[in-house]
Parts: C-alpha cells; structure tokens; sequence
C-alpha cells in the first residue's frame, strides 16, 4: 500500500524531482520564515492583539493546507489512459499511440516524461512531476492560485520588516534587496539581513510569475482549452465559460476551490467529450424544469419493428440526455447498452431510431445514416 503510493508520486525523472524539492524546501523556508522571523518581529512593533494574531495564523494554515493537499492531489491522481478500457477499433478522432500500444482517445496526448497517454493533457508540471489532465486540472489551478496568494500574503507581511532590516528604502538597498547573495559575499549585509532579503525577493518573484500563470491559464478554463489546442487555435470543446469551468472544477466547484480533498464530479469520464455542436443542440432541452417528469420514448426498429418504451426520472435523465446527443451512433448505442436501457446482443446501431417525448413537446433526432 505505502510502496504503491511512493510509486505514484514518485516523479518520473532527475529533474522533475530536484524541481519538487527545490518547490518543498522554499514554500517551508518562507512559512518558517514568517512564522519565527516576521510574526514576532510584527508582533513585538505593533502590538499586535491575541485575535488578529489567531486570524493570520488561520489564514497562513488555510493557504498552506491548500498549497501542499493540491500538490499532493496532483500527484496521485491518475489522469492517464491507463487502467481504461479504450476500444480495440479505431474511431474518429482517436489516434494509435505507438509507445502505449493502444488507442487514445481525442484530447489524449502522450506525455514522453511519464510514459503515459494522459487524458486532455493540458502539460507536464516539474514541480509535481507529473501531467496536468483532466482528472487533476482543478489541482493544478488550485495550487497556482493559493501558491499566488502565500506568495502575496508573504510579501505583505514581510516587506517592513526586511526594508527596515536593510536600513530603510534607497537605490543602494534596493541593490541589496535585488542581489542579496552578492551583497553579503561583499560584506555589505550580514547573513541574518541577507536570508531575509532573500525570502523577499523570492516571494515577490514568484507572485510576479505566478500572476503571468494565472492569467495563461484562465484563458484555458475560460474557453474550455489545453496548451496544444491553444496553440493550434481549437477551440472545438467550448461550451461556454459555465460548462467549461464546471469541466474542470465539476459540480461541487465551490468547495472543490477551498478544499482540495473534497470530491466533485466532472461532468465526463475525460475520454468523450461534447462538441459545441453537439452541445448547442443538446440545449434545446434546457427549457426543462428539474421538477418536471420525463419521459423518453426509444423505439427500436429492427426487422420485426419491435418498439420499445422507457420511462426515467428526472434523477436520471441527464446522463441519458447527454448520452442521446453524443455525436456518434456507435456512442450512443454503447451508452444504452452500458446503461441497461437496451440488450445490445442482438442490437446495432444502424437500427436505432429514437424519440423524446418531453412535457408535451416533441423532440425527434434520427441517427440513422
Ligand atoms: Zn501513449
Ligand atoms: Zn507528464
């Protein structure tokens, strides 16, 4: 069990790994930082009450805990084709991986550094070691996001103390500040002065470079995109700001940004995904009421015209609204099949014919070729 969980977050190369450290060792170095260096020192010059030290204790812990629990989650989520079944044929959009040996499905790209075809890859995180997909992508914006605010939250606790470490603000100590390495191997600051210059500067560069982050990537959960995508303009997958933020951050979207731990469901399985197209036409059936019973009539034409009527409640229909408008026919037969709502033995698509009936009003879509 323990070995398990070391082999999967374990990262795959040399450099993957002394970037995880490099990450590890400066997120503790500037949290010791504040919490023995700057606290007290705040503490002590401005005669900080009980309440207001409990409330930034709280709140350092809150972005701490969310820092390293989606880390963490990044980590050991499996993203990848493995352990999916994937289909023996190839169908449109798909693509033969010849390192997996298998089929991959659209949006799945293969990652040279883990090894893996990983599910709507998005990229390969040296900090994590490991692919950024679609079962992690929360994670990963989660941990640029409160790594952003540790790195602000740092910076404005910290600057008075390390300005008035460094003598107070001029062109001479803004030097130090920028170089304080060199300045103390100079002798212009001692090694106390230097350290705390140091995690200042560290905080700011990275609040500087995480914000760049943060607005790249927004475009992505924006418009419902991956890097490659992004760089070759495809924006086939965008469903709107809404459905393309549930993708990624799924249902329970409010607590999945506060806590990392909590479960949400995304919408898909990260192998099929809906096409604006097929979207737009799913929509029409948004003028559903939640309340309302529905009933889906398929009828099911074969040599003997044998007609079938099923009826689901509202609990259920989503997932077969959505199933029905998947583009292919093959999907959506293997979908009523996996569903239970047909026996597939003797069923092919080419013979499927359906009808929803929906609160009087009529919507028919036929699948046949
Ligand atoms: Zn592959
Ligand atoms: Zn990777």
């Amino acid at each position: 069990m323990g070995r398990s969980i070391l082999q999967k977050i374990k990262p795959r190369s040399t450099f993957d790994l002394f970037s995880l450290i490099y990450a590890l060792v400066l997120i503790h170095a500037e949290v010791l930082f504040g919490e023995f260096m700057v606290l007290p020192w705040l503490i002590k010059k401005h005669n900080i009450g009980l309440f207001k030290i409990c409330c930034l204790q709280v709140y350092g812990a809150f972005l701490y805990f969310n820092v390293i629990g989606n880390m963490w989650k990044i980590m050991i989520t499996n993203t990848s084709t493995v352990g999916k079944v994937l289909p023996t044929l190839l169908k449109p959009g798909w693509y033969y991986c010849t390192i997996c040996e298998s089929n991959s499905p659209p949006r799945a790209f293969h990652c040279s550094t883990c090894n893996k075809c990983i599910l709507k890859r998005d990229h390969h995180c040296m900090f994590t070691g490991k692919c950024i997909g679609y079962f992690n992508h929360r994670h990963y914006l989660m941990l640029v996001v409160y790594t952003w605010l540790g790195a602000m939250f740092s910076i404005v606790m910290s600057s008075e103390f390390c300005w008035e470490m460094l003598g107070g603000f001029s062109f001479t100590n803004l030097l130090k500040f920028i170089l304080p390495i060199f300045a103390f191997i100079l002798g212009q600051l001692d090694l106390y002065t230097a350290i705390v210059a140091f995690l200042t500067l560290l905080a700011t560069i990275f609040f500087a470079l995480l914000t760049g982050l943060i607005i790249y990537h927004s475009k992505h959960v924006r418009y419902g995109i991956v890097t490659y995508e992004r760089s070759h303009n495809i924006y086939l997958f965008d469903l709107g700001f809404k459905n393309n933020f549930r993708s990624v951050f799924g249902d329970k979207w409010y607590l999945a940004m506060i806590f990392p731990f909590f479960h949400t469901t995304l919408p898909g399985d990260g192998i099929e995904f809906q096409t604006k197209d097929t979207f737009e036409r799913a929509k029409d059936l948004k003028i559903l009421k939640s309340n309302q019973r529905i009933k889906v009539v398929i009828l099911l034409f074969r040599e003997t015209k044998v007609c079938r009527h099923y009826s689901t409640s509202e609990r259920e229909f989503p997932r077969i609204c959505c199933n029905l408008f998947l583009p292919s026919l093959e999907l959506l037969t293997r979908s009523l099949i996996q569903d239970q709502i047909i026996s597939g033995s003797s069923f092919t698509s080419e013979h499927l014919y359906y009808k929803t009936i929906l609160s009087g009003q009529c919507y028919t879509s036929d699948f046949q070729r």
